[in-house]
């Protein structure tokens, strides 16, 4: 764990097809539609929209819920099962807060793979139930997601099958950079900022990944802004940040995280040096949003564009929130949508109210 795991890129590219960067022949790509997700630009003329309400006419929202299983994770599960059709692998193992897992399960069905996974027992039942539904097998880990890790890695390394986890099978962070790719396609050039939440880092790394790749190839002329939001209640990259070391290193205690966005709640992020690393390099900010934050942001994300994400995802639009008064408000900004609502309906009545009584007749009302 905690190693720089990334592949370099090789030979010129001018294409503007994202798979096209990556590192696995077409042949081998599962025949199941992932990415090319919405780049949506809420309509400035609105009123109650939230690029007028904000002013900000160049807000754009990645929209990678739309992916087949609801999440971002689609991208890297595409090509770890390219990957391991390469190489006439037939299992994969994977550990997750939820959304890895149904998504390897989902892909792995498509590509014709066994699934081995690992969730804590206390993951969303949507993101369970999903994965059971495509097949895969369960195992449920008594304690959290960090003990998940430990659990599946000990399995792919004493029992078989392909480890997929994030910040370990490298092909997770070259999958999840065509969303960079994807939004320079869209816009035509890249941001001048991007919202991105933060649980193993795995995300935001795949993201400098394909800005980085477009860099290289002369493509664009700078890195955006990575604006890195994590939940305040799972801070530990944040936390590095400041310090300059890891809880759980140097004799700094791991604190336990607890977030209600799942997805990003970890107590020691599995990707979190190279995490540091880009942030320190390209000049990225880290900070927390609250629960409370969330939740709001996740409540105002539905109702001012019709875009219900889950919390880990509406986690990136609080962060925009809380920093929109410190940017220029004329420069783009993209924030990144990882994951759709239904995933996780528990922490979405937080913010609503269900009517209590039914009614027979409208005299009633
Ligand atoms: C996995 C996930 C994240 C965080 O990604 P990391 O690579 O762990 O930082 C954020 N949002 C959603 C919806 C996710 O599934």
């Amino acid at each position: 764990m905690n190693g720089v795991l990334e592949v370099e890129l090789s030979g010129t590219l001018d294409s503007n097809d994202s798979l096209d960067y990556l590192p696995v022949e077409r042949k081998y790509f599962p025949s199941i539609p992932v990415g090319n997700t919405p780049l949506w630009h809420p309509a400035p003329e609105i009123p109650e929209n939230i690029s007028k309400k904000y002013g900000f006419p160049e807000l754009y929202l990645k929209d990678d819920g739309v992916n087949p299983t609801g999440s971002l994770k689609d991208r890297a599960s595409f090509l770890v099962a390219a990957f391991a059709r390469k190489h006439d692998i037939n299992e994969v193992v994977v550990a997750s807060t939820g959304n890895a897992g149904s998504s390897m399960a989902g892909i792995g069905a498509a590509a014709g793979l066994k699934v081995k996974l690992f969730l804590p027992k206390t993951a969303p039942p949507a993101k369970m139930i999903q994965a059971l539904q495509y097949g895969a097998d369960l195992v449920l880990a008594d304690k959290n997601y960090d003990q998940a890790f430990s659990l599946s890695l000990e399995y792919s390394n004493t029992r078989g099958g392909m480890n997929r986890n994030t910040a370990y099978n490298p092909m997770t962070i070259e999958g999840k950079k065509t969303v960079s790719i994807e939004i320079f396609n869209q816009l035509k050039k890249a941001p001048d900022h991007i919202f991105v939440s933060l649980g193993d880092g795995v995300i935001m790394s795949g993201v400098y990944k394909g800005f980085r790749d477009l860099f290289q190839l002369g493509r664009i002329e700078k890195i955006p802004v990575v604006h890195a939001v994590q939940a305040s209640g799972s801070d530990s990259i944040c936390r590095a940040m400041e310090s300059g070391n890891f809880n759980g290193k140097q004799g700094i205690p791991v604190r336990s995280a607890n977030t209600v966005a799942d997805s990003i709640c970890v107590d020691t992020p599995s990707n979190g040096h190279l995490a540091l690393k880009n942030l320190n390099k390209f000049g990225g900010h880290c900070f927390t949003v609250t629960d409370e934050e969330i939740l709001s942001a996740q409540k105002k994300l539905s109702s001012d564009c019709g875009l219900f994400s889950e919390p880990a995802a509406a986690t990136a639009y609080a962060g925009f929130l809380k920093k929109k008064a410190t940017l220029d408000s004329s420069e783009t900004c993209v924030v990144l949508l990882t994951g759709n609502g239904l995933k996780d309906i528990n922490s979405a009545t937080n913010k609503i109210s269900v009517p209590k009584n039914s009614i027979n007749s409208l005299d009633e009302l």
